[in-house]
């Protein structure tokens, strides 16, 4: 081992950062440099009902091991980012509430952390942390105003706007998934996932997607979807699973996919009227495993509710490319911008 040069130490001399996906049933950590490539990764368990503490160690342990995997001294580590499935301050770290991970709710986990490793640790929501990855490194690089939208279970999205994530007067912007879209105060609307009738979440997300072909499948409609519900032994419709209906050309499938494209075009609309983004980069497990076929039908329709048509073309609609990643490279590169 070389001897320390006087004067190499500090922040500068610490070249790299770690990003930490925090799930609710996995902790992801990679080592990234200053490139942004990714040196090495660790996974572990979230065990989200065993304690606070205990995940703090938990995630704390994941972060040692991937500066392990990469071979690189823990010193050379200037900073921790973490996206949580959660609500959180991003100036503290503190975590509000964590549906998937109970243990969480009203935790300094920023803080914790941050005093586990010896290290500062900048907590953000984890869809505005993928988002933030997909602006700096994935499909958005190079745009000053961006717009990402995640369609999973739920649908979440982040605004980026001049080149920086907006986090709003309460650190609640970009809620895109509760955008109102539906209402018509009638009294069989869908309840969205917040409880509420009109979100965008209840017509477009996987669960309203499937809350849609369980109904068929209770009033006898015939559909592969059930079929292959059925052979896939699982409880749930996955978007895997609604992907394969859609290749064999399943009727009540692609009657549900103009429904779902329908209501991601006005959403997209909605935001182009409101914000005029340059691009809108969709994201999440449905967006992954429909692909064009999502988005196809969204890029020739929203066009159709801009107000401003002229160089309505030149808003790109597309889709993210770092998949799995675009959490532990948005931890990432918040960690970085914080420490510049
Ligand atoms: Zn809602």
């Amino acid at each position: 081992m070389a001897k320390k040069k006087p004067g190499s130490r500090g922040k500068k001399d610490r070249t790299y950062v770690v990003g930490v996906d925090l799930g609710g049933t996995k902790i992801l950590a990679a080592v990234v440099d200053q490139t942004g490539s990714i040196l090495s990764e660790a996974k572990r368990p979230t065990m989200s009902r065993s304690g606070a503490d205990k995940i703090v160690l938990r995630l704390a342990k994941t972060v040692r091991k991937a500066v392990e995997e990469a071979g690189i001294p823990f010193k050379k580590v200037a900073a921790v980012g973490v996206g949580a499935p959660a609500p959180v301050d991003p100036r503290t770290g503190f975590v509000f509430h964590a549906p998937n991970i109970p243990p969480l709710r009203n935790f300094p986990l920023g803080e914790r952390l941050g005093k586990e490793l010896g290290l500062p640790v900048f907590i953000d929501n984890d869809v505005n942390v993928g988002t933030v990855g997909e602006h700096a490194l994935g499909a958005g690089r190079g745009t000053k105003d961006m717009v990402g939208i995640f369609v999973g279970t739920g649908v979440g999205g982040g605004v980026i706007v001049d080149g920086k994530l907006r986090h709003g007067f309460r650190n609640s912007a970009g809620e895109v998934g509760h955008m109102i879209v539906g209402f018509q105060g009638l009294p069989d609307e869908p309840i969205c996932g917040c409880g509420r009738p009109g979100c965008l979440e209840a017509y477009a997300s996987r669960t309203a997607i499937e809350r849609k072909v369980r109904a068929a499948i209770a009033a006898g409609r015939d559909t592969k979807l059930k079929t292959l519900l059925e052979a896939s032994g699982k409880d749930r419709i996955t978007s895997g699973l609604l992907a394969k209906a859609l290749k064999q050309g399943d009727p009540l499938m692609l009657e549900l996919m103009e429904r779902v494209t329908t209501y991601l075009a006005v959403l997209v609309a909605s935001i182009v009227n409101f914000f005029d983004p340059e691009m809108i980069v969709f994201g999440g497990g449905v967006t992954e495993a429909l692909g064009e076929q999502l988005l196809e039908p969204i890029r020739r329709d929203a066009p159709k509710w801009y107000i401003q048509k002229e160089g309505a073309d030149k808003i790109r609609i597309v889709a993210a490319e770092l998949g799995d990643y675009a959490g532990v490279l948005g931890a990432a590169t918040i960690a970085r911008d914080k420490l510049a």
